[in-house]
């Protein structure tokens, strides 16, 4: 895997050989966030692949949200950088880091109770020039809430909520979409369901940063697992690693397995 170090994402390959090497489409250089005393991100090089669907774990308060908010621009670094798909993000608004491509769905609810599901999904396709009727239908039939379309948000069981929370960032066709606990408080069944939506997004060329506890989930669609700790990178590799390596299950794993 290649490192930060020796990747100027900035200059996208030509074309990217089938089959072959990988792209860096999101990279952090030294990304520090301090709140007062506290460093909620500490000097973090963090880098991902073109297409991957890479999964962050992490005790609480080991930094990954702060990591999620500093990506989309919800939080400013106190020092480095971030680069994601050819544009250096540092300075960018939240909105122009969604144009460049990257949705999130934040650890916080953050749906309309009071509107109806498909008004919610026309909430971010407003300010843009999509075909809204389309994306519409298209995302209802992917989260799988067509025949509640008209029905308010706050109807919908909180595995629907946070369908229909996901089907609103990709209503804008990211290249990058960021989830911070997706499955958090659901059952069995709608864990399963979410684990499906995404494998069929990923599927379709979506790259994926998903903070996520609950390790069978992370087992189901993760590839490659970053683990944070006090605001550093521990450990990253195949989930196997990751969970027979003695530091991360002294650290994380011994509450979460
Ligand atoms: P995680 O998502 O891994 O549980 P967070 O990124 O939410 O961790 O938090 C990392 C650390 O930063 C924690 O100690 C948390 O209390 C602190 N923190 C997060 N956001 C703020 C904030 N807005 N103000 C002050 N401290 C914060
Ligand atoms: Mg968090």
């Amino acid at each position: 895997m290649s490192t930060p170090e020796d990747i100027n994402v900035r200059q996208k390959p030509a074309v990217a050989a089938t089959g072959g090497g990988t792209e860096t489409i999101l990279a952090t250089k030294q990304l520090t966030k301090k709140f007062g005393g506290l460093t909620a991100t500490d000097s973090v090089d963090f880098s991902v692949e073109r297409g991957e669907l890479r999964c962050l774990i992490g005790p609480n308060g080991a930094g990954k949200s702060t990591l999620l908010e500093l990506i989309t621009g919800q939080l400013s670094p106190t020092e480095g950088d971030i680069y994601f798909d050819g544009h250096d993000l540092t300075d960018m608004e939240p909105h122009e880091r969604m144009d460049a491509g990257i949705s999130v769905k934040f650890q916080s609810p953050h749906i309309y109770e009071s509107l109806s599901v498909a008004q919610n999904l026309r909430v971010p396709l407003e300010r843009t020039d999509r075909d809204i009727e389309e994306v519409l239908e298209k995302t209802l039939d992917r989260i799988s809430l067509s025949e509640k379309a008209d029905e308010p948000a706050s109807d919908l069981s909180h595995g629907e909520k946070q369908r229909l929370e996901i089907g609103m960032a990709i209503t804008l066709d990211p290249t990058f979409m960021l989830l911070d606990e997706p499955v958090a408080g659901m059952s069995v069944d709608e864990t399963a369901d979410i684990a499906e939506l995404i494998r069929s997004l990923h599927d379709d060329g979506m790259t994926f940063l998903v903070v996520e506890h609950d390790m069978e989930f992370v087992r189901k669609i993760s590839e490659q697992v970053t683990v944070l700790n006090q605001g550093s990178i521990l450990r990253q590799g195949p989930i196997e690693e990751i969970e027979s390596d003695e530091e991360v299950r002294r650290i994380y794993l011994g509450e979460n397995a």
